[in-house]
């Protein structure tokens, strides 16, 4: 057995400097945290709850848009109205994740910095530059049927595992942090992800101790919205594929795009050149395929996953279409 400390926290920057020392990690809850301890995988050896934390109120800001506490839980979150009503793809997001007694306890917090579902990162007699830099990828030569397809390196080729960082990206969110001393910053949910180049285990900016304590998402853009995951089961399973589409479409005439994707790269991936090519163009099919092609133009296959690439082009196809003629 591993002995480890606990303690719960009572304000964000004690739980910040709490967090800070050495071999803490924070705690909210724990739906992915005590899987990778009970694995070995993470082995932290004092437990910082901050669960009990007071930041879990959803508030409208003066801007028209929405700060969403860090530790509202994803049953909260994806039933509020107004993240129903004006941020849509979130709430189908949250709702196309994990499971009703999962989603209760997931935080938002803890959903941004769930790690990897790469089968090989949890089998500890694998290869795993993630898990352990500098081991080497067993994934690389194995089954990679799961794996990304976008901006993954000969170091790393696992993807991001949460569905409602991609509508997040999709909509200009940005995540608020606090840290030891009690500085906070604000980054873009963009740039809060990292590719994984030659350090795979570096993947997210957030420094050691920093908590986050809200998203922020911006008030919503024009059009609908829609969430489309494709998986291997109809519930309780992670996306090999999904997009989070955001269209707004005048006279037949797209006027602006919104395009992620979701199970295809180590970090949620927002498709600008998708973007690009619906503005201003007929809402057809022939453009939704345009932009497709133009989404994955760089898309690498390893093998197993090569299938990926035709499966989010036509993910992506038929959620614009949707999106633009008001289907679900
Ligand atoms: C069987 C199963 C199926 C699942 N299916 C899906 C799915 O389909 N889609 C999906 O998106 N997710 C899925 N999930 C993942 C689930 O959504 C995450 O485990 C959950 O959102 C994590 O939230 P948590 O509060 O439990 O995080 P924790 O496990 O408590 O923490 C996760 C990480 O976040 C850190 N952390 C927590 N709070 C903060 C904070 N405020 N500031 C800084 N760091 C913090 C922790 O230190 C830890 O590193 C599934 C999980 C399981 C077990
Ligand atoms: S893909 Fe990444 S997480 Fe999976 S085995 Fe390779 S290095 Fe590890």
């Amino acid at each position: 057995m591993r002995a480890l400390t606990y303690e719960r926290a009572s304000d964000p920057v004690r739980a910040a400097a709490a967090g800070a020392t050495a071999g803490a990690k924070l705690i909210c809850g724990g739906t992915n945290l005590l899987d990778l301890m009970k694995l070995g995988i993470e082995q932290p050896s004092h437990l910082v709850d901050v669960s009990r934390l007071p930041l879990k109120d959803i508030e409208a800001t003066a801007d028209g848009g929405l700060r969403i506490g860090a530790l509202a839980d994803n049953a909260t979150l994806a039933a509020d109205v107004r993240l129903r009503e004006r941020y849509g793809a979130v709430s189908q997001a949250l709702l196309a994740g994990a499971s009703a007694q999962l989603r209760n306890k997931a935080s938002t917090a803890g959903n941004l910095l769930q790690r990897t579902r790469c089968l090989y990162f949890y089998d500890t007699l694998a290869r795993c530059n993630k898990r352990s830099p500098g081991q080497g990828c067993a994934a690389l030569g194995g089954i990679n049927r799961n794996h990304a397809i976008l901006g993954a390196s000969d170091a790393c080729i696992a993807t991001h595992p949460s569905d409602m960082a991609v509508a997040m990206i999709a909509l200009d969110a940005s995540v608020e942090m606090i840290d030891a001393r009690g500085a906070t910053r604000t980054v873009s949910i963009h740039d809060l992800y990292l590719e994984p180049g030659s350090t795979p285990h570096i993947e997210t900016v957030v420094r050691p101790g920093e908590l986050i304590t809200a998203v922020v998402m911006p008030p919503p853009p024009r059009g609908r919205q829609l969430y489309r995951k494709v998986r291997d089961r109809a519930s309780y399973e992670f996306a090999l594929v999904s997009v989070a589409a955001i269209v707004s479409v005048e006279n037949g005439t797209i006027d602006s795009a919104r395009v992620a994707f979701g199970g295809v790269a180590h970090k949620p991936w927002r498709a600008l050149e998708a973007e690009a090519v619906l503005r201003g163009r007929p809402a057809t099919i022939d453009t939704y395929r345009a932009a497709a092609d133009a989404a994955l133009a760089r898309a690498v296959g390893r093998g197993h996953n090569d299938f990926k690439i035709e499966l989010a082009k036509r993910t992506l196809i038929a959620t614009l279409d949707h999106a633009a003629r008001g289907l679900a």
